[in-house]
């Protein structure tokens, strides 16, 4: 092999026309790998410039499409009770029942945000006072002929079942009309944003966070979702179908718990994991804490949770949850923020609290966070709803003395009156409830 190669190289010597045919060859050779190489490159460049403008464009059109969609949903929303007809109403599991609603007068409707309830009255008889309940909506956004909601029968052991639910699941018929507020509320995912999000539910409180990884879906985002839903087994997963359709999109991750599984439930099939949905549970999934986390429950549900995942190392902020009546969770930058309004040092005034039709006088506690829960907490029944000063069914006449709001109502109460849900006692307060 040595002995060949030295051959040609030989021959090369003896021959310069070989050479310099043989240089030609390799110059020839080199300048063609080099435009190749040129080429190569500015079609490189070409590809990535098509790729940023297309980027640049995508944004763009998307700016436009919520402006539009922005100016659209303020044009199209209403104040106070609107007509809405029940188009459907659909059995989702024992007890549970979706209604899909359409505005009466056949007009527009505006989008909302998913995460977002719309508030309803209902006259009922034998009830002197129209009854206000929040719903949450359960459907995506992009739904703009109806609003679909979903409830389920609210009953306590050993006391009489909840008063609208119970009316929802056995009076509300198909094409009955009912009066309904614009959809309203903070809790709510921005499907604008990339961040990657965790939406844990229980029970009926998946409504809300159902309607947001929809809404992830039909946007078209690959943001990175995390789905977790406990319920107690085949025949309480309520929406179950919708649920599985979501693990089918690559970026949302489903992982149902089953409680209590009945006999036929099958692991791996109905459900991922047997036992309570925890933060320890989340925590072993999960490959960081670096999410924002969404949460939807019964009052110890979420408690528990919160308070996982905060000593996980989640700051607070990035903990958003929705609670089914008054909250059972204090963020301490609530109680911060409040102080930080009343100018107070100590955690609340010292005063007392007098529920003039009850007959009450009850020392204001420290750690009470607001007026409604703080009466409930004594006993002193209230009505409520959104908990978050929307609605108004917590409003309340004051007989002396004032409050301090803990958020700012979002429309301003009749005067002499406080919303309960939202405000405290800056001095001694008489209450008319
Ligand atoms: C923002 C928001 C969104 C919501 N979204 C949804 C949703 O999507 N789906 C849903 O199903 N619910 C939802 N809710 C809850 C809903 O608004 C109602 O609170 C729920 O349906 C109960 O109302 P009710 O009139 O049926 O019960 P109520 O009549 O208010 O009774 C409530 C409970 O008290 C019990 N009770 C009755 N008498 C007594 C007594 N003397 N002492 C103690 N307890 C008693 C009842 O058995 C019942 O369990 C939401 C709430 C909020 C604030």
């Amino acid at each position: 092999m040595q002995s060949h190669l030295l051959a040609v190289l030989d021959g090369f010597g003896a021959n310069p026309g070989l050479m310099v045919g043989a240089a030609l060859v390799a110059a020839v050779g080199l300048q063609t790998a080099i435009a190749v190489f040129i080429g190569a490159r500015r079609l490189h460049h070409l590809q990535r410039q098509a790729r940023l403008e297309q980027d640049r464009l995508n944004l763009t059109l998307r700016a436009a499409r919520i402006q539009s969609q922005t100016a659209e949903a303020e044009k199209a929303s209403w104040n106070g009770w609107r007509k809405f007809t029940v188009a459907r109403k659909i059995r989702e599991c024992e007890d549970v029942y979706s209604f899909e609603l359409q505005p009466h007068d056949g007009k527009p409707l505006p989008t909302f945000k998913p995460g977002q309830y719309v508030t309803f009255g209902l006259d009922l008889p034998g009830h002197g006072k129209q009854v206000v309940r929040c719903y949450s909506l359960s459907d995506a956004p992009q739904r703009r002929d109806r609003y679909r909601v979903t409830i389920k029968r609210d009953a306590k052991p050993g006391y009489p079942p909840g008063v609208a639910s119970s009316h929802f699941c056995d009076q509300v018929r198909e094409s009955d009309i009912l009066n309904v507020k614009a959809p309203a509320g903070h809790f709510a995912i921005d499907t604008e944003k990339e961040t990657a999000a965790v939406l844990i539910s229980a029970g009926v409180g998946i409504t809300p966070v159902l309607s947001m990884a929809k809404a992830v879906v039909a946007s078209g985002s690959r943001r990175e979702i995390w789905f977790f839903f406990v319920c107690r087994n085949r025949h309480d997963f309520m929406l179950q179908s919708e649920v599985e359709a979501l693990a089918k999109a690559g970026n949302i991750r489903v992982q149902v718990c089953f409680s209590r599984p009945d006999q036929g439930d099958v692991k791996g099939r109905d459900y991922h994991h047997e036992g309570r949905l925890t933060a320890d549970l989340v925590k072993s999934l999960l490959p960081s804490s670096n999410y924002d986390f969404y949460l939807c429950g019964n009052g110890a549900f979420m408690a528990d949770l919160f308070s996982g995942l905060t000593t996980w190392g989640v700051p607070e902020s990035r903990i958003h949850f929705e609670a089914f009546g008054p909250a059972t969770i204090k963020k301490t930058s609530d109680t911060t923020s409040l102080r930080r309004k009343t100018g107070e040092d100590s955690p609340g005034p010292q005063c007392s609290v007098t529920f003039a039709k009850s007959g009450r006088t009850v020392r204001w506690e420290p750690g009470a966070t607001n007026l409604l829960e703080f009466a409930l907490s004594h006993g002193i029944r209230m009505d409520s709803g959104c908990c978050a000063g929307s609605c108004g069914s917590c409003l309340v006449a004051v007989k002396s003395g004032e409050v301090v709001y803990l958020n700012p109502p979002d429309s301003t109460p009749e005067a002499g009156s406080c919303l309960t849900c939202i405000c405290r006692p800056k001095g001694d307060l008489i209450l008319d409830a």
